[in-house]
């Protein structure tokens, strides 16, 4: 048998990795996937956001995100101001495992190959992980509920781990935390660049560095400042056990939707033991 392993040097590029990945027979989810989900974007993005695998919607048209979870990942993307053109998406899995359930061991480790060869590829700046099962692939250790938003270091690239926006779909408070970790991507970026911001409170008053060589991260830096203040102004507006400050622990991370929260269109959403 071929796997993917074995022919990983004969992708050359992005489009010839994506047609084998929708050939693919490595590993049993194969044989119920309707279309196998590559992963979309620019080649070029130095922004590579990793999910754990596709779900209903992306089965049904071969992208990834474009569900619920994609449309909430499309606003925190446009708050910075990115748009998909401007990263690369893919999953840990590229097919989606039969009733949402999390990829198994052997799964993630048949799949392993593609997606690090999509790393090779693209030479991503900064590796955003979507959720636990995604942020575990680089980061074993690490636990989601302490490690969202902070900016770490895996093999010389910038590892930004954030929640799954699905699970911001079912809870306001993990929504606000992700509103308010992916504010911190442009620093991401900029670190990953060499340029750390040197004092915040310049960036608060707006007097930003325009002379920073990435013309991006000067355009984030302006949105950013924008967007601290609506945040702040809507935190303080707030009864405090409603502010993103709230302590999230993992027990309620791992809690299944309640089923009088799902809606006919979020049942084909990755919902459960994604976080
Ligand atoms: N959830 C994921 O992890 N990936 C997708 O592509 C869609 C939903
Ligand atoms: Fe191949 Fe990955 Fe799909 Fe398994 S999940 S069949 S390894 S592309």
């Amino acid at each position: 048998m071929t796997t993917a392993e074995t022919s990983s040097n004969s992708w050359h590029s992005i489009d010839e990795l994506a047609t084998a990945v929708r050939s693919c027979t490595a590993c049993g989810l194969h044989s119920t996937r309707t279309n196998a989900v590559p992963g979309s974007g620019s080649s070029k993005a130095e922004i590579l956001i990793i999910g754990e695998g596709p779900g209903f919607n992306e089965d049904q048209q071969g992208l990834p995100f474009v569900g619920r979870s994609g449309k909430l990942l499309d606003e925190l993307l446009a708050a910075i101001p990115l748009t998909r053109e401007d990263v690369f998406i893919t999953n840990v899995v590229k097919c989606r495992p039969p009733d949402n359930r999390d990829p198994l061991p052997d799964e993630v480790a048949a799949c392993r190959p593609y997606l690090e060869r999509q790393m090779e590829l693209t030479d991503p700046k900064v590796v955003v992980t979507l959720g636990r099962v995604s942020m575990l692939r680089f980061h074993p250790k690490g636990k989601i509920s302490e490690d969202h938003g902070k900016i770490l270091e895996w093999e010389g690239r910038i590892l930004f781990p954030l929640f799954h926006p699905a699970a911001g779909l079912r809870n306001p408070a993990i929504k606000r935390e992700l509103q308010q970790d992916v504010l911190k991507l442009p620093e991401a970026l900029r670190q990953a660049h060499g340029v750390s911001s040197v004092n915040n409170d310049d960036e608060i008053n707006g007097e930003v560095d325009t002379s920073a060589p990435n013309s991006l991260v000067t355009q984030q830096d302006r949105k950013l400042n924008e967007d601290k203040e609506e945040l702040e102004q809507e935190n303080n507006n707030r009864p405090s056990s409603q502010t993103a400050d709230a302590p999230i622990d993992d027990g309620q991370l791992s809690e299944p939707l309640l089923k009088n929260e799902t809606t006919k269109e979020e049942k084909g959403d990755r919902q459960l033991g994604i976080f």
